[in-house]
């Protein structure tokens, strides 16, 4: 878990700017079932990478009761785990907020959740966009060696919503298809997926299509904060 051995000689954590005590993992690493594979890992304070665990197995329990992704083999191997925590005796809050998107679900079958079509979950969206927003952090400092301004904000998207608002959507057609030509990224059986595009004449500005289990992506852009207009 610590590699602080790896000469990382940035002092900042890369989420808040305050001094470096550890190393988190990108994506969260509840994500991946044992054996967990080699994950990427980035410079942080011990709030940042302890603070938001919740955060991090709301994430993964809203992932995992999705129907496609909970065919996801790696997905399903996840779900003891998930029965698990749910039951320990201090996840009580954490539990109810749970059962609020578990009880959208109509049927829990033996072999497994049944998700029918056209019900939608309630689900805390701030939630998901925290863990969002961390991971592209995460990844903007694995790959550009340096943390992202504080000056620029982090939206995140679900492909559902972006596909409800068509112009939005043409507005990042063009980044679309210049992201088909970089790279993509995979880790563990895809149950984590990636790739971004920088805008030309703006490097901190970027899009992020990041991938879960295979199913539907969500994407996140970072930009300049707008200045509050007089
Ligand atoms: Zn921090």
């Amino acid at each position: 878990m610590k590699s602080s051995e790896t000469g990382d000689q940035h002092l900042s954590c890369v989420y808040c700017g305050q001094p470096v005590s550890t190393q988190d993992h990108v994506p969260p690493k509840c994500l991946f079932p044992e054996p967990r594979p080699s994950l990427i890992t980035v410079p942080a304070c011990y709030s940042c990478n302890n603070g938001l665990s919740q955060d991090d197995e709301y994430f993964r329990t809203v992932l995992v009761s999705e129907l496609r992704v909970s065919e996801h083999a790696e997905a399903q191997k996840l779900r003891p785990t998930i029965k698990r925590s749910l039951q320990r005796p201090k996840a009580q809050g954490f539990r109810i907020s749970m059962l609020k998107i578990l009880k959208k679900i109509p049927l829990m079958t033996v072999g497994g959740l049944y998700y029918e079509e056209g019900i939608a979950m309630k689900v805390d969206g701030s939630r998901i966009s925290r863990v969002l927003e961390r991971v592209t952090k995460g990844l903007f400092y694995h790959h550009f060696n340096r943390p992202l301004p504080t000056d620029y904000s982090i939206s995140v998207h679900s492909s559902d919503t972006m596909e409800k608002t068509p112009k939005a959507m043409n507005a990042v057609l063009r980044t679309i298809n210049f992201i088909k030509g970089s790279p993509k990224y995979s880790i563990g059986d895809e149950v984590f997926s990636y790739s971004f595009a920088v805008c030309q004449d703006e490097p901190n500005a970027t899009f992020w299509v990041l991938g879960f289990f295979n199913t539907k992506p969500f994407w996140v852009f970072t930009m300049p904060q707008e200045k509050p207009s007089e």
